[in-house]
Order: C-alpha cells, then structure tokens, then sequence
C-alpha cells in the first residue's frame, strides 16, 4: 500500500520504516511539527530527520517554515492543558498529513506518534480514523509501542538526535518540574533538603 507517514521525530520513523519495507509498503513520510518549541529544538529535530532519510533513502515531504503559532492556535494559547491540548495538537498535525495524502494519491496516512508510549494511543487512532473518512481514505494503524524501546537504542547507535520532552512548551516545563520534584524527592531522602522546603 502507498502510505503517507506523518513524523514526528526520527526516532520514532525508525521503526515504522523498518518495518513497513519489511512488509513491502511503500512508505513516504511528512515533516509538519509546528508544536516543536523552542527553535533550536525545532532545527535539530529536523536536521536529525533529515541525517536519517539521507542514510536510509526516505522520500520526505518537508514543511520546514517554523510557525509556533499555528500549534498555539490550534490548542487557544495558554487555556489548553493536557491531555485536552494534545487532542488539539494530533488532530492538527495528522490533518496536514491526511490532506497532503489526498492531494498527493496515497491510499492511506498514519502517524509515527503511535510508537510512543508517552502518546495517546487511542486518542490518535480516533483522530486519525475521524480524518481518514473525512478525505476518504484509510488510517494505517499499527501498535508500533512494543519496539519503542528498541527504537531508541537504536537511534543512539546511530547518532540521532534524542530529545528529552514531547514537544510544545508546556511539555518542557512538565518534565523541568517532574524532574526538579525527583530530586527534591531523592535530596529530602539523603536528609539534605529541610521537609518545609518550597520550589
Ligand atoms: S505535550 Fe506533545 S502532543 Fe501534547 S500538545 Fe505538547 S507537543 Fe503536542
């Protein structure tokens, strides 16, 4: 089948390349992540994506003009906490995917967000099925999680670049704090840390 392959990152194409040419798919994918903040972060994303679809020969469609704001728009500012905001942010990006399928004659689209275990799993695939009727074509869907943790010890061998939160801002500032509140846990059980100490 001639899928279009929304990516997310290249650690999560790995994969779902693999194993779509395995089963004698003919994948394409498509850059569209306008949720990556700040853009640094966005850049080296990208120029990870494009080290692997160089090596691996990867037909890509790049949307590489940075537009944080069409994301911010989508999830109405600072309003959307998750996972309501996430909901927001899928249906954006499978719908560029889902659309550009359409016009380019693919028969289906998918995402390679459905290899993380940090996603939500059945929230992409109702968007996706939604998307999928609404320009008439099929959502592939596939639980890719049982090779997420291979998938990432294979992009260090590689080389790729691995990145430390989901995306947006907000999920930056979510890990910032989880990680802060584990070394508050950690510091209070070494006794180093007073237990009225406030972050
Ligand atoms: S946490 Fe991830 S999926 Fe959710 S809105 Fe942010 S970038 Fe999108």
């Amino acid at each position: 089948m001639k899928i279009l392959f929304h990516i997310c990152c290249s650690n999560c194409a790995l994969y779902p390349v693999k194993l779509l040419r395995a089963e004698g798919h003919d994948f394409t994918g498509i850059w569209y992540n306008p949720n990556i903040q700040p853009v640094d972060e966005y850049r080296l994303r990208l120029a990870s994506l494009k080290k692997l679809s160089d090596e691996w020969h990867i037909d890509i469609f790049y949307d590489e003009q940075y537009r944080p704001e069409e994301f911010l728009k989508s999830v109405n500012g600072f309003s959307q906490p998750a996972p309501e905001r996430c909901k927001f942010c899928y249906t954006l990006r499978l719908e560029k995917a889902a659309a550009k399928a359409r016009d380019e004659g693919f028969e289906a689209f998918s995402t390679t967000l459905l290899i993380s275990p940090y996603q939500d799993f059945e929230q992409i695939t109702v968007t996706g099925k939604k998307l999928a009727n609404k320009y008439n074509l099929h959502f592939y869907m596939k639980d890719f999680r049982p090779y997420f943790r291979d998938a990432m010890s294979f992009a260090k061998e590689l080389g790729l670049y691995r990145q430390k939160y989901c995306g947006c801002l907000f999920s930056k500032l979510e890990r910032e704090n989880a990680v802060k509140s584990e070394e508050i846990l950690k510091a209070r059980k070494k006794n180093t840390l007073p237990s009225n100490h406030q972050t």
